[in-house]
């Protein structure tokens, strides 16, 4: 069982973890908090980019010596494998902690990840804390894995001109790896900010079949890809594949009158979708819809 302690800072390192976010990949947006022996908050970090250090390693670095005896809180269970930076499991193991908490599991460790190792080596380890926040993060990363593509954000403005530029679309741009815009053009959401060597942006067009289209942007090392308007060509042509709709709805006022035949028949929410979270946004309201089935 997580203490409320381990609880609270399971929530700082996925909320760490977002600023990952549209840079990572393909690695995972990852968190991780280092509590001392006494239940103290010691060190944190998260992973930035392929080729830098992980979440776990930049959090035992703040932490210093302050980890041994203590608590790794991680949002995803640490590496078992030597890539560019050696495994976090090893990492752990060195600093001697002696419990290590984890949100998710790795689906590429195939039950040989990190936490296999970490208990071998005597330490305690807790699978599933929280598991169901920390894929607010780390959902997208994972269905993108399982799926072998990218997901899909497809956002718009009912009623605006194609050529308008809304602040509510564009800010959602830097938490991407790759965006489409209205004009066809691809672009990374945060410019230059993935690494060269790890991540090409691909040249439109498209083309127009959509297997195809996915294999192009999977082929450049995306896991996120923001489909900007809703006449984006690039939207009809991976309709199919759309994971999440954005839709910003101009504001009306409290009394309105309803002008015969006004919006019947048309679907605020394509019907496959789920509404899943509505909140007010500059002068609109913006609605997210998720489609019905998701990540496992
Ligand atoms: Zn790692």
């Amino acid at each position: 069982m997580a203490t409320p302690n381990e609880l609270t800072a399971m929530r700082r390192a996925i909320a760490i973890s977002a600023q990952g976010l549209g840079t990572t990949s393909p690695n995972p947006p990852v968190g991780c908090v280092i509590l001392d022996r006494d239940g103290i908050p010691v060190g944190e970090g998260y992973h930035l980019r392929k080729g830098d250090h992980h979440a776990e390693v930049n959090a035992l670095t703040a932490a210093g010596h302050r980890a041994e005896g203590g608590t790794a809180v991680v949002t995803l269970e640490p590496c078992n494998h030597h890539g560019r930076t050696p495994p976090c499991r090893q990492a752990l193991i060195d600093a001697k902690v002696s419990r290590v908490l984890m949100a998710v599991m790795d689906p590429t460790s195939r039950g040989e990840g990190g936490a296999v190792v970490l208990e071998q080596a005597g330490i305690e380890v807790e699978r599933g804390v929280l598991e169901q926040e920390a894929l607010l993060v780390l959902g997208p990363w994972l269905h993108s894995l399982r799926m072998g593509r990218p997901y899909i954000t497809w956002a718009y403005t009912v009623g605006a001109d194609e050529d308008y530029d809304d602040q509510g679309v564009s800010e959602l741009r830097r938490t991407h790896d790759l965006v489409i815009r209205r004009n066809g053009a691809i672009e990374e959401g945060s410019p230059a900010s993935h690494g060269a060597d790890v991540f090409r942006v691909p040249v439109p067009p498209l083309g127009d079949e959509p297997g195809k289209a996915l294999g192009t942007l999977t082929e450049a090392g995306a896991r996120s890809v923001l489909i900007e308007g809703s006449a984006n060509e690039a939207g009809r042509l991976l309709a199919a594949a759309v994971d999440r709709v954005i839709i910003h709805l101009p504001g009306v006022p409290p009394s309105f009158t309803r002008v015969a035949a006004r919006g019947q028949g048309e679907e605020l929410v394509p019907s496959e979708f789920r509404l899943v979270s509505v909140e007010p946004f500059s002068s609109y309201v913006r609605l997210t819809g998720e489609r019905a089935v998701r990540y496992q």
